[in-house]
């Protein structure tokens, strides 16, 4: 089930690529497997995929730990400052950053782990109550202030989206995520230091590609419905 359901949200993506003219090499899928058991993430690594994303610490590590040496990880859900120091230089990105003192503590056990780790920041995009992430309008300024940080990388923005019907529904927080990632490049001076846009979910990862994600995480699509 797990190699069909890759193979479609593989053809998914592919035409979200083709509609917007864009390259399939620019979209990183992320197989988000939060909850599923090894034997599950087993069956995607043997069909190919090489990126997982976990949104807990203790359950991140200990996949990490059975799981064969070439994935990349992500740590893809909200992070407290006391679980940095067991995933700092082990994942590949950190997605939730939305806060000074996280950024701190990542930059201090980056240094003493002898890294630069890379981490997104993670955008409230339409302003929900219930969401983590920065206000849309204080991004410029906390990218500006972070990216100072030596041990951090700021490699780009996430938003995690509403849960909608309809995936067109969500299209123009994508658009607005889209707006201020430019906005920080320009401030960059197109460097290339920022080049990640996380964003798309199993509901609305073809309109995300769509708008310019270049990392979509996708669950349910994969690994089928949670418990
Ligand atoms: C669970 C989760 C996903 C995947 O959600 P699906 O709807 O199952 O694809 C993506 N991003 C984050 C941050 C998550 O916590």
């Amino acid at each position: 089930m797990i190699k069909e359901n890759l193979k479609e949200v593989e053809a998914n993506i592919c035409a979200a690529c083709e509609r917007a003219g864009r390259d399939r090499s620019e979209v990183t899928l992320i197989a988000v497997s939060k909850t599923k058991p090894i034997e599950d993430l087993m069956q995607a690594y043997d069909a190919g995929i090489r990126v997982f994303g976990e949104n807990k610490v203790q359950e991140l590590v200990g996949k990490m730990d059975q799981m064969p040496k070439d994935i990349h990880w992500h740590m893809i859900g909200h992070l407290q400052k006391n679980k940095v120091k067991y995933i700092v230089g082990r994942v590949d990105l950190i997605h939730g950053v939305d806060n000074e003192e996280l950024a701190q503590e990542i930059n201090k056990r980056a240094e003493k782990a002898g890294v630069v780790q890379d981490i997104l920041i993670e955008v409230n995009i339409a302003s929900e109550d219930t969401k983590f992430g920065v206000e849309p309008d204080k991004v410029k300024d906390f990218y500006v202030n972070i990216q100072k940080l030596p041990y951090v990388n700021v490699r780009g923005l996430m938003c995690i989206a509403p849960n909608v019907d309809l995936p067109e529904k969500n299209r123009q927080h994508f658009v607005n995520l889209h707006k201020i990632y430019v906005d920080i490049m320009d401030y960059m001076g197109h460097n290339n230091r920022v080049d990640v846009m996380s964003m798309g979910m199993t509901g609305d990862y073809q309109v995300a590609i769509e708008e310019g994600a270049t990392m979509v995480r996708v669950g349910t699509g994969i690994f089928g419905t949670r418990n």
